[in-house]
């Protein structure tokens, strides 16, 4: 009676998957938590040590890559649940290497995939739960929403790997009966992000004073959502969703990176005590990535209706927190940007 269960999170080293992992450990101690995660430039146990030592969690270092490796842990463990993360994540790197996107992105999902309907043999409430993008669905114009069943239209190599891991999750569900939910959620942003991705990059950028590179005109517009806001809407869809749904995830929070890149100086100038204006000066426009989609914007009516979820910070709030977390964590900030994350810096931005 007091076996725990065991729920695997893949990516758990990473920015959202650290997240949902702590939340998951903190809030359910009859669940054993196994984080496995092989530890690439963006995964970083640092981001959990608050509760590296907790009795119902465990760190396994491997690679959704490998199916053997992949096999003997679900046959071991016998997971009642799947949370998936793990991925490549950053779309400018998708440009460069898209080779390694289909590799962990789609062989990996499969891979996990099958080890998953072994295990629906013998547990028949067992849930696949896989996190994607809205940015499977392309681009919109100035108007409109994503909803759930908006065609998929990827544009980048990153986009097209999601959607080709949704589609085989989906796959596995109508030809093996997997139980599955697949759910689709905007940017994301808050502490312990990667300081290749907007938001964390221009925080440092603006402290060592070094320019904020804005793609094209600035005219690109995302919808932001705070990334705790997304682990609680991840709690919420694993314990409450309908199993073979698709859930859109999003912030009703849609701003273009120009107007955000200026909101976000004047938040760094107070926080940093100088005349307002200084880090604006830091702007400068850089050449387009190409490929790149001019708006998304997420309608989240169906998990808000069906699921009671909805964000609980405002932007500006979840953009305070977040400057004061890079603040507060200038070591975090410093491990992650020397080394290889500097070459790749320079290549991509020619500084
Ligand atoms: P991230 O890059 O910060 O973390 C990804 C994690 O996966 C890292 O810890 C990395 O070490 C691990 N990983 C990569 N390849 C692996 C492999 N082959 N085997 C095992 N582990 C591997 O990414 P993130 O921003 O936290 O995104 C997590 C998930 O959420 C991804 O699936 C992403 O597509 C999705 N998502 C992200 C956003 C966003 O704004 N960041 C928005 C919507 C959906």
């Amino acid at each position: 009676k007091n076996i725990p269960k065991n729920i695997l999170i893949t990516g758990g080293a990473g920015f959202i998957g650290s997240h949902v992992v702590r939340r998951l450990v903190s809030k359910y101690p009859h669940y054993k938590i196994f984080n496995l995660d092989a530890l690439t430039y963006a995964g970083n146990l640092e981001n959990l040590k608050d509760i590296e030592e907790a009795p119902n969690y465990d760190f396994i270092k491997g690679d959704i890559t490998n199916a053997n490796f992949v096999n003997d842990l679900f046959a071991k463990h016998k997971f009642i649940g799947v949370i998936h993360l793990a991925a490549e994540s950053h779309v400018d790197r998708s440009i460069s290497h898209p080779l390694s996107f289909v590799q962990t992105n789609i062989l990996g999902t499969v891979n996990l995939l099958n080890a998953s309907l072994e295990l629906t043999k013998s547990n028949p409430d067992f849930l696949f739960y896989h996190i994607s993008t809205d940015e499977v669905y392309g681009s919109l114009g100035e108007t409109g929403f994503f909803t759930e069943t908006t065609a998929y239209n990827p544009n980048s190599p990153y986009s097209a790997s999601k959607a080709s891991s949704d589609h085989f999750v989906r796959a596995y569900g109508e030809t093996y009966n997997l139980p599955f939910i697949i759910s689709n959620c905007s940017n994301n942003y808050g502490p312990n992000q990667f300081p290749e991705k907007l938001i964390p990059l221009f925080i440092n950028n603006i402290i060592k004073n070094k320019p904020l590179p804005v793609y094209g005109d600035g005219n690109y517009t995302r919808d932001w959502l705070y990334v705790i806001d997304h682990a609680a809407a991840i709690d919420l869809v694993f314990h409450q969703g309908r199993k073979g749904e698709t859930y859109n995830i999003g912030g009703f929070n849609e701003w273009k990176n120009i107007k955000l890149t200026q909101l976000l100086c004047r938040l760094m100038d107070k926080k940093l005590n100088r005349q307002t204006g200084t880090s604006e000066k830091l702007i400068t426009f850089v050449k387009d990535r190409p490929g790149h989609d001019l708006r998304y914007a997420i309608d989240a009516t169906k998990i808000k209706q069906q699921l009671g979820w909805e964000p609980s910070v405002t932007f500006e709030d979840g953009l305070e927190k977040t400057i004061d977390w890079y603040f507060e964590n200038r070591q975090w900030l410093n491990h992650v940007t020397t080394g290889d994350y500097l070459e790749y810096y320079k290549k991509q931005y020619q500084q």
